[in-house]
């Protein structure tokens, strides 16, 4: 296993932001995968998967776990008996790909998440009201004791999270997905991309939305805009001037930045509107929110 050391963390997430990782293993195939895990468990090291980082928050002081970044078979898309098979760790960008060119539509929603297959499992991603629920069919968790294919209903999804625990790892992901003429998907992608572009920073480097939207009519970004947030500033980071539920990394932001602006983004909601916001980005590291109270 070649274990790297004190590799930053800002180099593997989205925002740009986060210290080294104490140890970092890129698996090439299951059995790396289970070999990495077992080799955690016995050393009693916290596992950290990392797909894109463009859910994540890591701390400035760095991560003490085992981080893993899948790669090679586990990175890897294909059609088998018309599913779409993605590696845990295979880009949704090759997905959609690999999907339009075999005439597989139904992942069309995914084209503006920029995360990995096993990310959107993770995080049951979302978007256009579709989610990963809409699409999977089972995925294979690996663990220090060996794998499993689990069903969606085994895998605990609801709204932006699923049941999966720090050790339980997405190796692979089959999506069932529905006949459509590649022109049609791509009709929809082009679509949906730039409705995207219209209304969110996808040129600047962020981690997606902070905040779960809270139940309502009211979204966490309208919100944020109303307490008057858009393009408020804190170091390097800056609520984006576009979608306020967006940070931005304006030019040399920390995780502190980010953080410091999610708790004044808070305080804010609750004091303005009386509801506590949840953030939906997952912290790495050292980093928490204080209570409201
Ligand atoms: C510009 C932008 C737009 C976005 N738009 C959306 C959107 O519309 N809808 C939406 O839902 N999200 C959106 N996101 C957030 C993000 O892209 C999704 O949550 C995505 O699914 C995260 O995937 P990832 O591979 O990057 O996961 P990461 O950010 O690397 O990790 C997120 C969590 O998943 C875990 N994880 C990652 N891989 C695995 C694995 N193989 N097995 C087990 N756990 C794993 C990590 O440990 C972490 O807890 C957006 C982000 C950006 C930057």
């Amino acid at each position: 296993m070649n274990l790297e050391r004190g590799v930053p963390l800002s180099r593997l997430t989205t925002i740009g932001t986060g210290g080294p990782a104490s140890a970092l293993v890129h698996p090439q195939s299951l059995g790396e995968l289970e070999e990495a895990l077992r080799h955690a468990a016995a050393e009693g090291l916290v596992v950290v998967v990392v797909g894109l980082g463009s859910n994540v928050l890591a701390a400035d002081e760095g991560v003490d776990a085992l981080v893993l970044r899948l790669e090679g078979e586990l990175a890897g898309v294909e059609t088998v008996d018309g599913l779409l098979v993605a590696g845990g760790g295979a880009s949704n960008a090759v997905c959609l790909h690999r999907a339009r060119a075999a005439g597989l539509g139904g992942f069309e929603f995914a084209c503006a998440i920029p995360g990995t297959a096993g990310g959107g499992v993770r995080m049951n991603a979302g978007a256009y009201g579709r989610d990963w629920t809409d699409i999977l069919a089972r995925a294979l968790v690996a663990t220090a004791s060996g794998s499993a294919w689990l069903a969606p209903s085994e895998l605990g999804l609801s709204y932006r999270h699923s049941g999966l625990g720090p050790g339980e790892v997405v190796a692979r992901v089959e999506y069932r997905l529905d006949a459509r003429p590649p022109a049609e998907i791509k009709a929809a992608v082009a679509e949906l991309v730039a409705l995207r572009k219209e209304t969110q920073p996808t040129n600047k480097r962020t981690f997606g939305s902070v905040f779960e939207n809270p139940p309502g009519e009211l979204g966490a970004g309208r919100m944020l805009e109303l307490c008057g947030l858009k393009g408020h500033r804190v170091g390097g980071a800056m609520i984006s001037p576009k979608h306020a539920n967006f940070i931005e990394n304006a030019g040399g932001a920390t995780s502190a930045d980010c953080l410091a602006l999610m708790v004044e983004a808070r305080w804010r909601a609750r004091e303005q509107f009386g509801v506590v916001l949840e953030q939906e980005v997952v912290f790495l590291g050292d980093l928490e929110l204080p209570p409201l109270d």
